[in-house]
Parts: structure tokens; sequence; C-alpha cells
């Protein structure tokens, strides 16, 4: 019987892709649509970082994950992915209601997520909208008709929650914690368990971190369901 080495399944590992063990090193054998194919092409993606390759597939056949790695690992497209094919496979439209939610610490990074959503999504119908502090909150709650995905910060997003009767939240697909120990770092602790509360348990949740602190894991806690833990180190 063949067996391999440790050093034979690190070149599996690093040059292959071993459909079968759910590890998958470039997107174009990933099982995605053709939409989300197409975007990563246009955003030159080609092998999955460590941490795409870990999270990706868990994400995609609808687990929990809990995601430790440091910046510039590729964290987004950990994320992005999963939810362009949740709402893809769910047929969402704008009629829909909000069917994913991306939480992030700061205006600069909701926005750095929302590029990456608007360059990986460019093929998909959805609508998507940037809260962030920075703009007029009326000017906001004017183009929330028909969205269906939030990218902002906790506050924000929260103020539009309770604000906006129009929102629905109901159906809620995906929810996305980026950067959680920054949100707490933050203080957006508070604002993001109000938010919990008007999102359906049904849905995924997927949580990033750079690093592992209690106050990461009581978040966790309360955010996911049956996670599975991925942690893997930064490209350089
Ligand atoms: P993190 O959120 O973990 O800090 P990002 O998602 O912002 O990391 O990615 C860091 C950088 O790496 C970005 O410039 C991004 O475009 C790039 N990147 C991410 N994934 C890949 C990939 N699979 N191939 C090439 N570049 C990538
Ligand atoms: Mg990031």
């Amino acid at each position: 019987k063949l067996t391999l080495n440790a050093s034979d399944r690190k070149a599996v590992r690093e040059e292959g892709d071993n459909e079968e063990e759910g590890h998958f090193s470039h997107f174009d054998k990933l099982p995605l649509s053709q939409r989300t194919q197409l975007g990563l092409e246009r955003g030159n993606y080609k092998k999955l970082t460590p941490i795409q390759a870990d999270a990706l597939p868990l994400a995609l056949t609808g687990h929990d994950v809990l995601g430790a790695a440091k910046t510039g690992s590729g964290k987004t497209l950990s994320f992005i992915v999963p939810l362009l094919e949740r709402l893809h496979l769910e047929r969402w439209d704008a009629e829909s209601g909000i069917g994913a939610i991306v939480l992030s610490p700061t205006r600069e990074l909701a926005l750095q997520i929302f590029k990456v959503l608007q360059l990986v999504g460019y093929k998909h119908q959805f609508s998507a909208a940037l809260l962030t502090g920075g703009r007029d909150v009326e000017e906001e709650k004017k183009r929330l008709h028909l969205i269906s995905i939030l990218v902002g910060t906790p506050g924000r997003i929260l103020h539009h929650l309770r604000d906006v009767s129009t929102l629905s939240t109901d159906n809620l697909q995906m929810l996305v914690l980026d950067e959680a120990d920054r949100l707490l770092d933050m203080g957006f602790r508070e604002s993001v368990t109000a938010i919990l509360e008007f999102l359906p348990t049904s849905r995924q949740t997927l949580l990033f971190s750079a690093t592992q602190t209690t106050d990461v894991q009581m978040l966790a806690q309360m955010s996911l369901n049956d996670p599975r833990y991925v942690a893997t180190h930064s490209l350089s």
C-alpha cells in the first residue's frame, strides 16, 4: 500500500489539488459559480493562501468558522467568496432583504472589504452598501432600499437596523465578524451583542481574528454555532 511520508504530503498540499480530502490549492479547482470564478480571475487571484485553503472548504459547506490568521494572510477572500456563493445558491435578489452583514472595526478596513466585494462580485447582481461613520446617516438610509449586503462598522450598522423599519434581517444567511479582536478593543462589544439580537440564529457565521484573546473566545461563543477552528500563519 502506498503511503505518503510527511514531506510528500507537504508537496501534495503545496502543489496539487486533492479534492477528495477537501484541499484545494487553486481557485479554479474550487466548486464555485462561474460568476465568482470570473471575479477571482479579474482580481488575478490564482493560488489560495493557507488560511483560504483551510477556511474556504469549511465555509463553503456551510460550517461556522473561527479563523485565526495574521494581517496580510488573505482573510478577506476567506469570507467574501463563501458570502457570494451562499447568496448565489439561495438565488438572492433585491426583494429578499439583507442576506449578509460584514462587521469591521474601522471605516478604512470596511472600505477595503467593500472594494474586494465589488471586485470579486462584479458578475453577481447583488447590491451592497458600505455603512460607516463617515457619511451622513440620512443619505445612507436612502440607499438601503433593495440592498442585499451590508458592510460596515458595528455602530452604524446597529443604528440602521434599529432605525430603518424596511431593513429585514429575518432571512439573513451570513454574518461575518472581521478583525474580531480589534472590534472588541475598539469598544464595539455592546454594539455587536445588540446586532446579534437582530439576526436569526439559523445564519452561518464566520469570525476572523489576528489574535485569540479570551474576549475573542467569548464573542465566538456568543456568535458561532458548532464552529470549525482554522489557524494559519501569514505569507511573509
Ligand atoms: P488580511 O485580511 O488577512 O489582513 P487581506 O485579505 O487583506 O489579508 O489580503 C492581503 C493582501 O493579499 C491583499 O493585497 C490581497 O489582495 C492579497 N491576496 C489575498 N489573497 C490572495 C491570493 N490568494 N493570491 C494573491 N494575493 C492575495
Ligand atoms: Mg483583513
